[in-house]
């Protein structure tokens, strides 16, 4: 069975950037092909390949998590923190929007009386290297078709 749109596939991976940082060593992940459940760049190689294919592949922020858009970098108030124990650079937190909408953010600078917090995907900008094998190749269920993501074993959410 080769890899085509409406298959669940699972992959083995090792995650790197272009420094050669390892990002997400030997990790798993179950997907379904053709729905942009993963990036673009990725997606499109795995295409046509079958279990046990090995495969190297580079994704540029085009084809992988996107550029960085600097209107998701701004400064808040520190006083927005009021109430957080400690805070440093690298923190995460979900903050909410204007509209409401949540967002995860990352500090990047602390300042006197603002700091700067990053609203991009981490992995934004990022040229990234996955080390991907192809574990196992089935047929997507009609339930996963619809919902449009692939279900754990057993057929459940996760
Ligand atoms: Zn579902």
């Amino acid at each position: 069975m080769q890899i085509t749109d409406s298959c669940v596939v699972s992959i083995h991976y090792t995650l790197t950037n272009s420094e050669g940082e390892t990002i997400e060593e030997n990790a798993s992940m179950d997907y379904l092909h053709g729905k942009n459940n993963i990036v673009p760049g990725l997606e499109t190689e795995l295409t046509g390949k079958s279990v046990d294919d090995s495969l190297k592949v580079t994704v540029t922020p085009e084809t992988g998590y996107g550029k960085v858009n600097p209107e998701l970098i701004q400064k808040v108030p520190r006083s927005a923190f009021d109430g957080v124990d400690s805070i440093k650079v690298g923190d995460r937190f979900q903050a909410s929007d204007d509209d409401g909408q949540s967002q995860l953010v990352t500090i990047i600078e602390i300042q006197e009386t603002t700091v700067t917090v990053d609203g991009n995907f981490p992995l934004a900008g990022q040229t990234l290297i996955f080390d991907v094998r192809i574990e196992e190749i089935r047929p997507a269920s009609k339930e996963e078709l619809e919902h449009g993501h692939a279900h754990g074993l057993g057929g459940h959410h996760h």
